[in-house]
């Protein structure tokens, strides 16, 4: 088999590259406004009500509307997925990794059109989502290639002992419910319900409200890969409505949650009470939120920090738990650095994604339009101002990238999860203080240190307590299989996507021994 590789990005500074994709976005722009069913136990559901999801950058155009499930069609996906599990647990690995590798190929095969369906449903410029089918496609390829390690993985490790067979394997849980985020609409969809699925469980998928539309497209490819009837159920509704009822449900062996700190801990707390009928602990995965910060050390090139920082805070609009929402900088280049990052900041171009010019899309919804400026407000109270603030939701949800300097680290700046372009500056005397401060959140999940001294990387590696540590690079990106993504603390439960221990979230060892 040919060893994982992480698929390239398309290179849109060439012509034929534009024109193709160019091509795609109108074959998509002309799909939208269509129905969209549930499909449960293989088959489509209508139930006559439906969520609508619109373009963030032009809030009244309609993407699509999606039949939304309430409780009963979620009891209906929970028996099929049982009756799918009977099967689809025993099916070989092979198998099931096949499925995979040739949903990967129908992805690759259409990679502009299924981020065309992205740029329009979530607002992401063409570059962010080519990114997010590329990592859609490298999950897919990589969990294939991990199940079929883990498959051997057990016997190998095993201490062989005289007159006896013993083995180790690793056996699916069961019953899962699958709870992705909107700001990686295929990515984390995607590898979020195959990690699971190729592990040899069934699954309930209930999509973000904001992005139901992709991720049904991910089910189409799914289903033309031959995806059993019942592995993987698709049930967009409202999480008010079904959200609890999924997570609580005794019949649900696990639950694989991306998304807000708020939800996920809830979510932790239904999970862990024993439901009569219960038979086992519910396994809870779950990648929470962060509040990055870049670290820039003393006499480090200011221009270089400065494009590091306006890439890692401001790319899709600063929409991703890995972005930078906090730089603290030694006190020798502060100012400087400042001075620099707003001047890149003020030359971004803000607006619907459709025009190549704009780096910066909307921010996702009404809702998070509401949340990002009143941060904004705060940051007036808290800082002081020295790029973007100003905010317009006329046609889509539009956010200028925003600087704030002089905020204290305990500042509710430095603190909580904004989730939008927002980058607060702070000042540090050495580089130990600024370590410090960096590690003064109740997140840890993403964190970069922009320094050339040797004893400082060391230092920071030993004391930065960050899942992902980037030194000299952006604090965004990460590449399945290459850097292992996830976070400590409030950033979820330690677990790492794309890397290789992932699976072993999704399945139970069972040893067997049969004496000779
Ligand atoms: N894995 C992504 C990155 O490294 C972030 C994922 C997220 O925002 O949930 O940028």
């Amino acid at each position: 088999m040919i060893p994982y590789r992480p698929e390239p990005l398309t290179d849109f500074s060439v012509s034929q590259n534009r024109e193709s994709f160019a091509i795609a976005l109108a074959h998509v722009q002309a799909q939208v406004g269509k129905t969209y069913p549930l499909i449960i136990g293989g088959e489509t559901v209508d139930t006559g009500r439906y969520l609508e999801s619109y373009n963030p950058s032009a809030k009244t155009e309609l993407i699509g509307r999606v039949a939304k499930a309430g409780k009963p069609e979620i009891e209906q996906a929970l028996c099929a997925a049982q009756r799918a599990f009977a099967s689809w647990s025993e099916t070989p690995v092979v198998d099931r990794a096949a499925l995979l590798f040739k949903t990967a190929a129908i992805l690759r095969r259409r990679k502009h059109e299924f981020s065309a369906w992205m740029l329009l449903e979530s607002g992401k410029s063409r570059a962010e989502a080519d990114a997010d089918t590329a990592e859609a496609i490298d999950f897919l390829e990589y969990y294939g290639r991990q199940m079929l390690d883990l498959s051997q993985r057990g016997d190998a490790a095993l201490t062989p002992f005289p007159g006896e067979d013993n083995h180790m394997e690793y056996i699916p849980l069961g019953v899962g419910a699958i709870i992705p985020p909107w700001n990686f609409p295929l990515a984390i969809v995607t590898g979020m319900t195959v990690s699971a699925v190729v592990a040899g469980n069934t699954v309930l998928l209930k999509p973000a409200s904001q992005t139901p539309i992709i991720a049904y497209k991910m089910m189409e490819a799914l289903m033309e890969a031959g995806l059993p009837a019942g592995v993987v159920n698709f049930v967009p509704g409202d999480p008010e409505e079904i959200g609890d009822f999924m997570v609580e449900h005794p019949d649900i062996r696990f639950i694989s949650f991306t998304g807000s700190k708020h939800v996920g801990l809830r979510m932790n707390e239904l999970a862990a009470k024993r439901i009569p009928g219960q038979r086992w602990i519910k396994r809870f995965v779950a990648e929470m939120g962060g509040k990055d910060a870049i670290v820039v050390d003393e006499g480090f090139d200011i221009d270089l920090a400065a494009r590091i920082i306006v890439q890692s805070a401001f790319g899709f609009s600063g929409q991703k738990c890995s972005a930078c929402s906090r730089v603290i900088a030694h006190a020798s280049l502060y100012d400087p650095l400042i001075e620099r990052v707003a001047a890149l900041t003020r030359e971004l171009k803000v607006g619907d994604v459709r025009d190549e010019a704009h780096f910066t899309g909307p921010v996702i919804d009404e809702k998070a339009f509401a949340k990002v400026t009143s941060y904004i407000d705060i940051g007036k109270q808290e800082g002081r101002l020295v790029a973007g603030g100003e905010a317009s939701q006329e046609r889509g949800y539009f956010v200028q990238p925003t600087v704030f300097a002089d905020v204290a680290p305990t500042a509710r700046l430095m603190q909580e999860e904004i989730f939008g372009p927002v980058v607060a500056f702070a000042k540090a005397s050495s580089f130990e203080e600024a370590i410090a401060m960096a590690n003064q959140t109740e997140f840890g999940l993403t964190g970069s240190v922009l320094t050339r001294d040797r004893e400082h990387i060391a230092y920071a590696r030993r004391k930065f307590h960050v899942g992902n540590l980037y030194f000299n690079r952006k604090c965004t990106g990460a590449v399945v299989g290459v850097h292992p993504f996830g976070g400590f603390q409030m950033s979820g439960t330690d677990s790492k996507a794309g890397g290789p221990d992932y699976l072993l979230l999704f399945t139970q060892p069972k040893a067997i021994s049969e004496l000779l």
